[in-house]
Formats: structure tokens, C-alpha cells, sequence
């Protein structure tokens, strides 16, 4: 079958590679149709790392996917082979204290699709245990299905924030995930939100997806902008940037007793608090490690209708072209928010 390996740093090729069987009873072997390019996937690509986790060269990369069914394994009751599924990239052991208390995404012992030991899913074929699949409706285009992988993250980050209905919250940073949280938000807790990005189509972005504000931190002081319209502070604000600055402004937008959600990934070991000014709010600061048993509900969000992830999806590419999506996803060029691999 043909696949996408990362070679180096920012370095792309199509190859070839064994196609893979079904190892256990309980898998189930699936056609990769879309996946879309993620900003993991891309601190990969230019970095090589996230955190303490390097790259493997050659590796393949890629998991916010959708697929179909070809072959199930003979203990699967769930899937059959011609049904669409959307993927949970994480293999959790099902066996460690985490899993046992709930906690699988932050299973001791994961696998997850696309990072250091697990290839990801650039190529034509996958094989994955069944209970990471999650049958989609039809009315689900092949681009939504690979949506729901982030989608999810954006209904976990917005149930872990415990917002009341209409809670007025801040997002900063508005690429996918960010964007993703914003909907879920919306449309779990009629949440109105400010938004900010430093790139600006990316904020036209958020104003179609339902934003009340929007600001660019490089044309405006966003942080009193916000204020001018909530002198009283927000409830909640997702960090959907992993930088410093983006911290920072997310704590100074906050109400005393507020909530700031990381949820973006920081390129840097460490990042800073003013405690003086956290502890003297009593700001509470959460961490967003993926999500947690919410893909059905992405899934539902979607289908329903009381989520649109169309404006996020700005660009396709066949697999032979992959390089060059993600040369353009690590440039913010053209517009783009979500580029999607059409595979099959
Ligand atoms: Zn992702
Ligand atoms: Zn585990």
C-alpha cells in the first residue's frame, strides 16, 4: 500500500509499505477515505518532537481520520465491514490504574496513532482495535467524520471548563482547535465568545462560526478591547495557542474564581504564572490532555446538526500531495484552517 513517511524535518516521501493484517480478534481492518493535517502532527514535521516525545524517521504520521470497514475481526460485534467509522487515535492498555479509573487518555501505557512506536495513518490501510472506532451516520460527509477527532477535543475541553449556560468565554487562538472548542461551547452551553488569532482569516474563521468578537493581537490591544465590553472578566478561557503571551492574556481576561483551559500545546519546556496575581483571584488553571470519551458526542453535535464544521475545512489533497499540505498548514498560507488528505 502507499504511504506518507516523515524522512527528516520537513522532508515528505510516498512509499510504499506492508499492508497491515489483523494481529487480534477483537481489530478490525479499515480503508483510510480522509484525514486531516493536525498541529500535532505538524510539530512533528517541523520540529521533530513535541515535548519529550521525538520523532522516529522514517515515521508515518496522521490521526484525525475516517474510514471504512473492510474487515472485522471475529469478535467484534460492533462494526461490520462497509460501515464508516471515525477513528480514536488512542490505544490505551485497558489494564493500568488510569484505565480503570476512566482516565484512558492518560493510560500509562498508550499508544496513539501517529506519535513515537505507533505509526499513524498517512497511507491506504489501517488496522485498529474496534473499540476505537465509532460507526458514522451517512449523513456524515467523509470530511466531517475526519473532523470529529478534533471536534472532540473541543467538547472535552468545554465540558472540563463546567461553563453555565451563556458563559461568557475567551479563546485565544483560533486555528482548529480552538475553533473547534468555540462550536462545542456554543452549542453545549450557548456560550458567547471572544476570539482572538494573530492571523486574521482565521478570524474571519471564527466570526462564521459564530464568535461575537473577534481581535488580532498584532492590530489591536485585545486584552482591553475584551474588557471594554466585560469590565467584570470572563468565566472561562481556552488557551488554544501554546505560547506565553497567549497565557497571559488569558489570565488577565478572567474574572476572579475564572477558569483558564490549556489546551494548545507549548513548543517551550515551560511557561510562567504571575502567582501573586493567580493565587490572589483564585484562578483556576486545567490542563487539556486530548479528551476523554467524547467522540459520540462529537459525533451527535455533528449529526444533528447543531454543529457546522464547514467553515473549518479549507483545503483537500490526495495523498501524493501531503507535503505540500502540510507545507501550507506550517506557513498558515492561503487560508487555510483544516486541510484534508483524501485517500481512498
Ligand atoms: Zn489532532
Ligand atoms: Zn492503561
Amino acid at each position: 500500500m502507499k504511504a506518507v513517511y516523515l524522512t527528516g524535518l520537513r522532508e515528505m516521501e510516498v512509499r510504499q509499505a506492508p499492508e497491515p493484517h489483523l494481529n487480534s480478534p477483537q481489530e478490525v481492518l479499515l480503508r483510510v477515505d480522509t484525514l486531516g493535517v493536525c498541529g500535532s502532527d505538524v510539530h512533528y514535521y517541523t520540529q521533530g518532537k513535541i515535548g519529550p516525545q521525538t520523532a522516529p524517521f522514517p515515521f508515518i504520521l496522521g490521526h484525525e481520520l475516517a474510514g471504512t470497514v473492510l474487515e472485522a475481526g471475529a469478535k467484534v460485534t460492533t462494526l461490520r465491514p462497509g460501515q464508516r467509522v471515525a477513528v480514536d487515535p488512542l490505544i490505551p492498555c485497558g489494564k493500568c490504574d488510569q484505565c480503570k479509573s476512566g482516565r484512558k487518555h492518560t493510560c500509562r501505557n498508550q499508544k496513539f496513532l501517529g506519535s513515537s512506536g505507533q505509526p499513524g495513518a498517512l497511507s491506504e490501510f489501517l488496522v485498529m482495535p474496534a473499540a476505537c472506532c465509532s460507526p458514522v451516520p451517512d449523513s456524515l460527509s467523509d470530511d466531517e467524520a475526519a473532523v470529529v477527532e478534533p471536534l472532540s477535543i473541543g467538547v472535552y475541553a468545554a465540558q472540563m471548563a463546567r461553563l453555565a449556560p451563556g458563559a461568557r468565554v475567551g479563546i485565544v487562538g483560533s486555528g482548529p482547535i480552538g475553533l473547534c472548542t468555540l462550536l462545542a461551547a456554543q452549542a453545549q452551553y450557548g456560550a458567547k465568545a471572544y476570539v482572538t488569532d494573530l492571523v486574521d482569516h482565521r478570524l474571519a474563521v471564527a466570526r462564521a462560526c459564530g464568535a461575537i468578537w473577534t481581535g488580532n493581537p498584532r492590530e489591536e490591544h485585545v486584552v482591553a478591547g475584551i474588557q471594554k465590553l466585560e469590565p467584570l472578566g470572563l468565566d472561562a478561557v481556552f488557551e488554544c495557542a501554546g505560547e506565553q503571551d497567549a497565557i497571559d492574556q488569558g489570565i488577565e481576561l478572567l474574572k476572579p474564581g475564572g477558569t483558564l483551559l490549556i489546551v494548545g500545546i507549548p513548543e517551550v519546556d515551560r511557561i510562567s504564572f504571575n502567582i501573586s496575581y493567580i493565587r490572589r483571584n483564585e484562578l483556576r488553571i486545567l490542563n487539556v490532555r486530548r479528551q476523554n470519551e467524547c467522540v459520540e458526542s462529537a459525533i451527535e453535535l455533528i449529526s444533528s446538526g447543531r454543529v457546522d464544521v464547514g467553515p473549518l475545512v479549507t483545503h483537500h489533497f490526495p495523498l501524493e500531495e501531503t507535503a505540500r499540505a502540510f507545507e501550507m498548514v506550517r506557513s498558515r498560507s492561503d487560508g487555510v484552517v483544516k486541510a484534508i488528505i483524501r485517500i481512498s
